[in-house]
């Protein structure tokens, strides 16, 4: 039977609820245990996959083609496992499933309610979620005291006494405010969180305390006092170096004692050796590179969380800083590629929809191509160096993606209107076809050429497996011709064309999946850590 370990915050949203709830998670992966992890979003949405980036920051991608909340790749990069469908629900999920069993007649001719059904439901996910493992971490989103999270509140109250419930514990992360014309730190915010918790029926067993300055010991006695908890279960989380040291942190104020003694898990004795020297690698690395990060969303860096994260942990296993230099493609356009990028020791043009920046992004491509600068680009970063390299090596005027231009003369990344998704089933699309659902989602299979870039970054491996997150496709039609002139396709899947080499070029690999999805401190992905290395100019 699975015991339960839930995370929810208070006064205030965005203090690290998930780094926290991943850290925990770690923790007790590493003293042995088999642990899973759960996000719940509160919001009305299925997923997150119809939502900007801007609104939501990444869509993370899950093996099994799931749109999910970013937290879910936090989870992958520190666990070091890949998590499933099931690992993130939302509340329009809740509503579909119960709704489309009312439909069904499955309840029987009964009045549904939010207590019990909504609230049955959300605890039988929760439990489905924790089904085959010794512990399942559950990070509830939103702050206690919003109307959307009641139903999860009362599910994870109930579960205290579910028949099927190994045990529970309850961490409260909270935020501890300094008032600099008092000179004092408060915990009045805390408290009042708390005592919503209470009102509700969960008494939190754990305090862990967002705070710019250390607490001082007589503080964190008196909000033990105040908040109800024994002094060693109040845990400071002050502004980390490195989110990667969070657990160490934890670790170093003995968190796991209280949790393993409440959930009898026995004498903990987590091996973090070599994490904490990947984390001493990213606070202190010996050396440094400069990687130009061509994008969209420079506003708002959270929507390339993954490839962030992926860019430090290949800098970890190199001992090395990668310096991103972020370049908005649009500016690309005004100045020029030179003027942006000179001083760039590798370019990196990342995924993206729509026609804004694109022509800067295929400036950047040519740049790298032509001045022979080590080059990544990942899924829209590939499509265009198909572009870019028919308009100005094969001289097709015009040449363009169909979905920045449906009429171009030269459809180098075309819409397939039919292909054989993840499970084999036979997948439509077509211009018509609605945004949502019609996105090749999730792992495939890729067969890489012998000799290539790629062959070589995957240590010789025949069949990687990747993720993706993509409509459009490259066109067959101009494989010959792109090869004949020297853009080789080294990498397919089932036919569809997964990655592209430039011979003659040092480094240049366009890869049609998402390198990123599947990064994790201790395993950095093999295409980025690749990348890095001819950034430095390592053999
Ligand atoms: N817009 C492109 C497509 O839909 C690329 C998407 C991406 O970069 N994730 O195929």
């Amino acid at each position: 039977m699975t015991k339960y370990i839930f995370v929810t915050g208070g006064v205030l949203s965005s203090l690290g609820k998930g780094i926290t709830a991943a850290s925990v998670g770690t923790l007790l992966k590493h003293s042995g245990k088999k642990v899973g992890m759960l996000k719940i979003d509160p919001y009305i949405n299925v997923d997150p996959g119809t939502m900007s980036p801007l609104e939501h920051g990444e869509v993370f991608v899950t093996k099994d083609g799931a749109e999910t909340d970013l937290d879910i790749g936090n989870y992958e990069r520190f666990l070091d496992t890949s998590y499933l469908k099931s690992s993130n629900f939302t509340t329009g999920q809740v509503y579909s499933s119960v709704i489309e069993r009312e439909r069904a007649g499955g309840y029987l001719g009964q009045t549904i309610q939010v207590i019990p059904h909504i609230v049955g439901e959300i605890v039988n996910r929760i439990k489905q979620a924790g089904k085959g493992h010794d512990i399942l971490v559950v990070e509830l989103g939103g702050t206690v005291g919003d109307i959307e999270g009641l139903p999860f509140m009362e599910a994870i109250r109930q579960m205290k006494h579910d028949d099927e419930v190994a045990g529970t514990f309850f961490i409260h992360v909270t935020l501890i405010p300094y008032i600099k014309a008092a000179g004092e730190l408060k915990s009045k915010p805390t408290q009042h969180s708390v005592q919503e918790l209470r009102r509700i029926g969960i008494t939190p067993q754990m305090i862990i305390a967002r705070s710019e300055n250390g607490l001082p010991k007589t503080f964190k006695k008196k909000l033990a006092m105040s908040c109800d908890v024994s002094q060693e279960s109040v845990v400071e989380a002050l502004d980390a170096a490195s989110i990667y040291d969070v657990p160490m942190s934890f670790l170093r104020q003995n968190i796991l004692k209280p949790i393993a003694k409440e959930l009898e898990l026995g004498e903990l004795e987590p091996d973090m050796e070599e994490w904490d020297n990947l984390v001493k690698k990213i606070v202190q690395p010996k050396g440094r590179v400069v990687v130009g990060f061509v994008g969209k969303y420079l506003a708002l860096k959270e929507s390339y969380k993954s490839l962030t994260e992926a860019l430090i942990h290949a800098g970890a296993h190199l001992d090395t800083r990668v310096e991103i230099c972020w370049i908005d493609s649009e500016d690309i356009e005004e100045k020029g590629a030179e003027a942006l990028l000179s001083d760039c020791d590798a370019v990196l043009v990342a995924g993206g929809f729509g026609s804004r920046g694109v022509e800067g992004k295929i400036k950047a491509i040519e740049y790298a191509r032509v001045n022979k600068v080590p080059y990544l680009g990942i899924c829209l970063g590939m499509q265009l160096t198909l572009v870019e390299f028919a308009r100005n090596v094969l001289n097709l005027e015009g040449a363009n993606s169909v979905e920045f231009d449906e009429n171009t003369p030269h459809p180098m990344i075309y819409l397939i209107d039919n292909f054989l998704d993840q499970s084999g089933g036979m997948q439509l699309r077509t211009h018509e076809s609605p945004m949502g659902g019609t996105l090749r989602l999730g792992e495939y299979p890729c067969d890489t050429k012998e000799g290539s870039i790629i062959r070589e970054a995957y240590n010789g491996e025949k069949t990687i497996y990747e993720r993706h997150r993509h409509r459009y496709e490259a066109n067959p039609a101009y494989r010959k011709q792109l090869e004949e002139a020297g853009m080789i396709v080294t990498g397919e899947s089932n036919g569809l064309i997964e990655t592209v080499e430039i011979e003659g070029h040092p480094w240049f690999l366009g890869v049609q999946f998402h390198p990123e999805f599947t990064s994790r401190l201790q395993t950095p992905n093999p295409s980025i850590l690749a990348f890095v290395k001819a950034a430095i100019n390592l053999p």
